[in-house]
């Protein structure tokens, strides 16, 4: 089969690994993504994920509260550390090789991130799990995602969300919000539309890297996305 992404990178946000809880990891919400990433990897499709930390930890919450912003994004990247052994847990319960890659090392517990050794994992059909964000404070996980999509020389970002794609305004408080199918960089970075931040979203403009913005919790989607099919937003030039 010819595939349309032959190696994307899939944005999974901590808060949906919490599932149905306030915070934390959700055991059951974990296994389910793992086995509709697991449908993906079955294609042949070679997958790089960039996990979240924001259901444990977010920097910016706990500067506001008083605490120095740089090390409170250091324990955010903990954060995706944390999530990432997690993801990869789910992953290689259910048969598939991984690797969790961390930007700063952390030898006992991840290989460090090391660009050339990343794309030989993929190449062995390994899922590569990027954790620890860039490794930089005041930068965020969809940074760090457009980041290394483009490192790793990615056709596409899998951003997954909890709704439908990009709509003009919040779809969770105006019933009349539209979804759009395609948008342009520029477009998001104008109407100021909350899909990435405006770094991220940069990084992919810069670089030309397509964004694709899909709804998490539709059974199937992330396979859809991968392959292409018309689902959710796509983010372009
Ligand atoms: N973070 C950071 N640098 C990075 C990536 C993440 O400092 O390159 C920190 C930041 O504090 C952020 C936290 O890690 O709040 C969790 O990441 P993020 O908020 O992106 O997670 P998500 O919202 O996707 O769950």
């Amino acid at each position: 089969m010819q595939l349309k992404y032959p190696r994307v990178l899939l944005k999974i946000s901590g808060e949906a690994l919490a599932g149905p809880k306030p915070f934390g990891i959700d055991p059951e919400t974990i296994d389910t993504f793992c086995q509709e990433i697991v449908d993906v990897a079955d294609l042949g499709i070679e997958l790089s994920l960039v996990i979240g930390g924001g259901n444990i930890f977010r920097g910016l919450s706990a500067a506001s509260q008083g605490m120095d912003r740089a090390g409170a994004d250091y324990m955010g990247m903990l954060a995706t550390v944390i999530n990432s052994l997690a993801v990869q847990d789910g992953l290689e319960k259910l048969g598939l090789t991984t690797r969790v890659m961390t930007a700063f090392p952390m030898q006992q517990v991840a290989e460090p991130y090391i660009r050339r050794r990343a794309i030989r994992h993929l190449e062995k059909k390994r899922v590569v799990i990027c954790a620890a964000g860039t490794g930089n404070p005041f930068f965020t996980t969809d940074t760090a995602a457009v980041l290394r999509g483009a490192e790793l020389k990615v056709q596409a970002i899998l951003k997954a969300t909890k709704v439908d794609g990009v709509y003009d305004k919040d779809p969770k408080q105006h019933q009349d919000a539209r979804l759009f199918t395609h948008i342009s960089y520029i477009d998001v970075l104008k109407k100021r539309l909350q899909v990435m931040d405006s770094t991220a979203i940069s990084l992919a403009m810069d670089n030309n890297l397509p964004i694709i913005v899909f709804n998490l919790f539709t059974a199937g989607n992330i396979k859809r996305v991968a392959l292409g099919e018309d689902t959710g937003t796509l983010v372009t030039g």
